[in-house]
């Protein structure tokens, strides 16, 4: 018997039933087709996009049901079996479609884009006028034309009579980047007896063929060619035809990086560097599964850790994997790595192209590299002999996925692992709650750094209190002392980060007179100006308008702009320093490519006294003049309805504050909050992240919130507000009625944006400690749910282990 059958999953998520199907494949395919392939399939009337799981001998439908595959995508399979392994413990882990889990871990330019066109099905004499210049040169024309030239309807009909039908055709995006070069044939003798054959009163044919002869074999850029001899194409073209030489396509990285880097070597580590590398590079001697939690204060050196660790890892001819946040994924870090491995890393992250990240990928794919930078999803990067894992930041809520599959990059980094036999590295100056708690009772090993790499003395950190300004009189937004510390800096030619929590300053619109403010039409959640376009705009849906000229609501004229918070930050700073050379990082700022890039350099080239901006700036800033960092309001993250909200603030406060004082310059700083007395706040003085955990886990075995209790969320969404609350409190029903007595079950509550982009939102919170009928109770749910309830309009979601509530 020979492999005949094709289990494939296809792209087609609202299907009820999330499963394989068999399909035929066509004797022609039968060498090429493998596990891992993508493949068009007919499923229904439509053509769909499919991944092959399975190859078998024979199937239990019928031989006349069964059908062919239709074409073949890949002539190289474009996911491992491991994908395939890791994509079956995805669905179940984060119960999703199959499909997105396999979706998840390909560079968008290979996901799968439909295209509609509209193929006739009779003589076109039957058509209606309007329809027939369409068909005249062709039988089957895009969908689009007709949407543009407003021929709906009339195609409509047209469809309904059966007289043209409509098809999907899978469009593949991202193509392989070529140039065109001249290869000159590898035979001298067939240049001579061609140049022989070429009359002398052909000057410049006779110039390029003598030319070739000197260049046998060798493969150029048809440009340089004309430029070298003086010739064109025309003359090429010629040669051509006689057989000199001939056009080859050859395939073309797009390079993102654009700047050179120069070559950095091993440092002598610190004790407490090599013991920790000590440890993790007997592991990977050991092939040995075991995850690391590397706890390193800010400027302990754990990149020099990683980087050593990959070096030995190379060394045994394995690959490794970093994971960076998206947000300090910048020049400075993977330059670090790059300076280091040269030629053998490639970097993945949100800024690159389509055709950059597809080229990146295929770098990995094609074994051309060797270790791999890059935000959440590089943890898909298709290595198939890795040695190393390593989850920097690890703490970070971006290494969780907020659409399906929702999937934490730290859970697939650890099974990996264990599908490599390697040792995963998590590291972090301030670790999750979760990771250290595991860290103590062994079931992560824990390494720690306990002081910097040059022996720097931490940052000295001054708190102030708000409160006691407001009783001095002070009513801006600096205190007397970050005002004094920001001008001696000045003065010094020092430099100063100033960063502005931003959850806590919003931009909005308000009228002075009624007090209404601009809200989104589809959100419950008020629109966000920007000054830069005069613009509101809703974060969640995109809807903009411009900013009216009287009030919506009482017609008043007295409307006030709150702009951004740092926006307006700058505008004080430059009232007290009006000479100072500001740049302020932000949302509005960042908007081009590049741009986020381009401040950081010019702050570091010292273009400027003061960098002032919201998160982003919290993360690897690493530069030596940089000796004052101000936190405006450090309590606004304190009070988001978030149970993680003083373990954020505690870590945001850790980070930026090691921005300080990295190098030989004496780091300072002074941190402004209503509430000094917070521990997350009081703690992050001295970066006594110990204590802090220890704090914290006591309020959250009071509170009964993880890492001693897990957490699902359920989510339903219906434009109306009625089904949504009625159709969460049958979810509520449905998971009492399932699930054991122990795991509790809160809710149906409106959810915290309770309308967003037109939809009302309910869900409930399952707290449990352990609930082995928990997941097989919510697939439950969702076949539920995708059999009956999603006709009538209703979205459900399924977050396990949740970041936001
Ligand atoms: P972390 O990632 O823990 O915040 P880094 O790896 O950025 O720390 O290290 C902080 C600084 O110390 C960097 O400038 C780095 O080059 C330097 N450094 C790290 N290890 C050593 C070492 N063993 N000897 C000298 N300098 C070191
Ligand atoms: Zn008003
Ligand atoms: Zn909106």
């Amino acid at each position: 018997m020979t492999i005949s059958v094709a289990e494939v999953i296809v792209d087609v998520a609202a299907y009820p039933v999330d499963r394989s199907f068999d399909y035929l494949i066509p004797d022609e395919m039968v060498s090429l087709i493998e596990l891992g392939s993508r493949v068009k399939v007919q499923f229904g009337p439509r053509n769909v996009l499919g991944f092959v799981v399975a190859l078998k001998e024979e199937t239990d439908i019928p031989s006349e049901k069964i059908k062919p595959i239709s074409q073949l995508l890949d002539i190289e399979p474009v996911l491992t079996s491991e994908m395939l392994q890791l994509a079956k413990w995805l669905k179940h882990e984060t119960i999703c479609f199959e499909i997105d889990a396999l979706q998840v871990m390909l560079p968008s330019a290979l996901r799968a884009k439909y295209e509609k066109f509209i193929s006739l099905e009779t003589d076109i004499d039957n058509l209606p006028e309007v329809l027939k210049p369409f068909f005249s040169q062709t039988s089957k024309v895009n969908y689009k034309d007709f949407e543009k030239n407003n021929l709906l309807h009339p195609l409509k009909t047209a469809l309904k009579q059966k007289l043209v039908v409509l098809e999907n055709v899978v469009k593949q995006k991202g193509q392989i980047k070529e140039v065109r070069k001249v290869q000159i044939a590898d035979n001298a003798e067939i240049l001579r007896d061609i140049s022989n054959q070429i009359s002398n009163r052909a000057k410049k044919q006779k110039v390029l063929i003598e030319w070739m002869i000197q260049h046998v074999g060798e493969t150029m850029d048809p440009d340089t060619l004309y430029k070298e001899t003086n010739t064109s194409s025309a003359v090429l073209q010629a040669l051509i035809e006689l057989g000199a030489a001939k056009f080859i396509q050859e395939e073309v990285y797009r390079d993102p990086f654009s700047k050179e880097v120069g070559h950095t070597k091993s440092l002598n580590l610190t004790e407490e560097q090599s013991t920790a590398l000590q440890k993790i590079t007997t592991a990977m001697e050991n092939q040995q599964t075991e995850t690391f939690l590397l706890h390193g204060i800010t400027g302990s050196g754990k990149t020099e850790v990683y980087l050593q660790a990959i070096s030995k890892c190379l060394n045994e001819g394995k690959e490794a994997i970093v994971l960076v946040p998206e947000i300090s994924l910048t020049p400075q870090m993977t330059e670090r790595f790059r300076s280091r491995f040269g030629e053998l890393v490639a970097v993945m992250h949100s800024g690159l192209s389509v055709g950059e990240k597809y080229d990146e990928w295929r770098k990995v794919h094609q074994g051309k590299v060797k270790v791999v930078v890059g935000a959440r999803s590089a943890i898909f990067a298709p290595f198939e002999n890795v040695g190393i894992i390593i989850l920097d930041e690890e703490h970070e809520s971006t290494y969780k996925q907020e659409d399906n599959p929702r999937y934490h990059a730290r859970d697939v980094a650890i099974w990996r692992g264990e599908y490599h036999k390697c040792p995963v590295i998590l590291g972090s100056a301030t670790p999750s709650l979760e990771s250290y708690a595991r860290a103590k009772k062994n079931v992560y090993s824990l390494l720690t750094l306990k002081e910097r790499a040059m022996k720097q003395a931490l940052p000295t950190v001054h708190i102030v209190d708000l409160r006691e300004e407001l009783k001095k009189g002070n009513r801006s937004m600096f205190s007397q002392e970050l005002l004094e510390s920001i001008e001696s800096r000045l003065n010094k030619k020092e430099q100063t980060v100033l960063f502005l929590n931003r959850r806590g300053y919003s931009s909005f619109v308000l009228c002075r007179d009624c007090g209404t403010v601009l809200q989104c039409q589809n959100c419950d959640i008020s629109l966000t100006y920007h000054r830069s376009n005069e613009k509101c705009k809703c974060h969640y849906c995109g809807y903009e308008i411009y900013v009216p000229k009287t009030c919506p609501q009482c017609q008043s004229e007295h409307i006030r702009f709150f702009g951004t918070g740092t926006q307006k930050v700058e505008e004080e700073l430059y009232k007290f320093f009006p000479h100072a050379r500001v740049l302020r990082m932000d949302v509005d700022t960042t908007k081009t490519k590049g741009s986020h890039e381009q401040i950081l350099e010019a702050f570091g080239e010292g273009k400027a006294d003061i960098l002032l901006g919201t998160q982003m700036i919290a993360k690897g800033l690493d530069y030596p003049n940089i000796t004052l960092v101000g936190v405006l309001s450090a309590d606004t993250s304190l009070h988001l309805p978030d149970f993680r909200s003083a373990e954020k603030t505690f870590q945001l406060l850790t980070q930026v504050s090691g921005r300080a004082g990295r190098h030989e310059k004496k780091g300072e700083v002074v941190i402004q909050t209503y509430t000094p007395e917070h521990y997350a706040i009081e703690l992050s003085k001295d970066q006594f992240y110990e204590p802090f955990y220890e704090r914290e886990m006591m309020m959250r075995h009071q509170a009964g919130y993880p890492p001693y209790y897990y957490l699902a969320l359920v989510q339903v969404s219906h434009e109306d507000v009625m089904m949504a609350a009625d159709y969460a409190q049958k979810c509520v029903e449905w998971l009492r009625s399932n699930l054991s007595f122990n795991v509790s079950i809160i809710g149906p509550t409106a959810a915290g944006i309770s309308r967003l982009q037109n939809r009302y939102r309910y869900q409930c919170l399952i707290k449990y400690k352990i609930a082995p009928e928990l997941i097989p109770t919510l697939m439950q749910l969702i076949k539920l749910y995708r059999s009956e309830w999603i006709k009538k309009g209703l979205l459900l979601s399924i977050d396990l282990d949740p970041t936001m509530i």
